[in-house]
């Protein structure tokens, strides 16, 4: 690692040792285990008194190197890599809160997180408070002697709002509580949460990270001290990402950079194109003006993300018209990549939430979320002109 260099260079030049035939790319480690020298080796490597590869459900040079380059991105000491965005904040949370703990979250999260705290958590007796995505000033009243764990997301899916980072840093600080924020909205590349007072960062590699809707993957980075905890549980639970997978990852963090410029290009113009439109209610992007938090999105991003949301005029039945007139875009529920995608929360991601739920995470039912994607700025502005026409 080296930090005299810029992001997008560490980016490419932070790789794996070269093996004996001085490949230029990394090669692929499509191994399950790995072997010992002898019986003194290897009772020292399980002893943890060597640090190298045994087993891929523990560590794997692959998702070595993919950690290693997400640790720089974000300013964290340690990491560990999963299969998925999910297994990376399922494995975090239940590797560091006991039984009796609480957690305090923002209301607005993704759907699966939210999930996890309202249907699962509760079984191995951890409770959770929300507090109101858009006014910080809730969160304190809510701690109490139980509380452990301090949970956001920023900007927030779908509805892209910001939470002032600092402030929750210095909460946490405050009370002695973990902060952990899901980062995948913004990449490394747009935020670093460390920088604000968060002790563990998560992403789910499947957005922007990838950025072509190829794999599944998560990844959790931060504090040494907490990031064993978090290697400890998962070595033994078993959530680790394929090598494969973990692979394609540092090829497309070598790209982060530029992929995500554009798409941070296109989702500002196509965010001035929907304001001025005559059968759009509202639309919400992080760096317009008219975003309620935009000066906090400029403070802690270095541009606005991929996703904007917006409010077709009509309601449902409005809605559901523009869904079906799209042509070039995709009907999905990926986002981050390199083609655009249009997504009806209130029928898809968020559809387990009962409607005043989703009032309360700010999802309306006319509301489109838009993931924009790389191709010409025209052809998606296009797109959606004919759709909303
Ligand atoms: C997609 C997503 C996740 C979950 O990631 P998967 O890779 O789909 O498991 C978690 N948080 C946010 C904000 C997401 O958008």
């Amino acid at each position: 690692m080296n930090q005299k260099h810029k992001f997008e260079t560490n980016a490419i030049r932070n790789q794996l040792k070269r093996s004996e035939n001085l490949e230029h790319s990394v090669p692929l480690y499509l191994t399950s285990s790995f072997v010992f020298e002898d019986a003194e080796d290897m009772r020292a490597s399980f002893a943890e008194e060597k640090e190298r590869n045994i087993y891929s459900r523990y560590s794997n040079p692959n998702s070595s190197e993919f950690i290693s380059k997400v640790c720089q991105m974000e300013g964290a000491e340690e990491g560990f890599a999963f299969a998925s965005g999910m297994a990376a904040v399922f494995s975090t949370l239940a590797a560091l809160l006991d039984s009796g703990d609480h957690v305090i979250s923002a209301r607005s999260i993704f759907g699966s997180t939210h999930s996890l705290f309202q249907n699962f958590f509760p079984k191995w007796n951890i409770s959770h408070s929300y507090f109101d995505t858009n006014d910080l000033d809730t969160l304190e009243p809510l701690i109490t002697p139980k509380t452990k764990l301090i949970y956001a997301e920023t900007p927030t899916n779908p509805g892209v709002d910001i939470l002032d980072m600092e402030v929750l840093g210095q909460m946490a600080k405050k009370h002695n509580l973990i902060l952990v924020i899901d980062n995948c909205f913004a990449s490394p590349y747009l935020q670093q949460p460390i920088k604000f007072g968060a002790d563990l960062v998560i992403h789910s590699g499947t957005k922007l990270m990838d950025g072509q809707g190829r794999v599944l993957a998560g990844i959790t980075v931060g504090t040494r001290e907490l990031m064993d905890k978090v290697y400890r549980f998962s070595r033994i639970t078993g959530p680790a990402l394929s090598p494969f997978n973990a692979w394609v990852l540092s090829k497309s963090l070598e790209t982060l950079a530029v992929r995500v410029d554009r798409h941070c290009e296109n989702a500002l113009k196509l965010a001035y194109y929907l304001e001025g439109h005559a059968k759009v209610n509202w639309v919400k992007y992080p760096f317009l003006k008219s975003h309620p938090k935009h000066h906090i999105a400029k403070k802690q991003m270095k541009a606005g993300g991929c996703v904007v949301a917006f409010e077709v005029k009509g309601g449902l039945t409005a809605g559901k018209t523009f869904f079906d007139s799209i042509q070039l875009l995709s009907l999905s529920a990926n986002l981050g990549d390199s083609r655009s995608i249009v997504t009806h929360p209130a029928s898809t991601t968020h559809s387990k939430l009962s409607v005043k739920e989703r009032q309360e995470s700010g999802i309306t039912e006319g509301m489109v979320r838009i993931s924009v994607g790389l191709e010409h700025i025209d052809d998606i502005i296009a797109d959606i002109s004919q759709a909303l026409g």
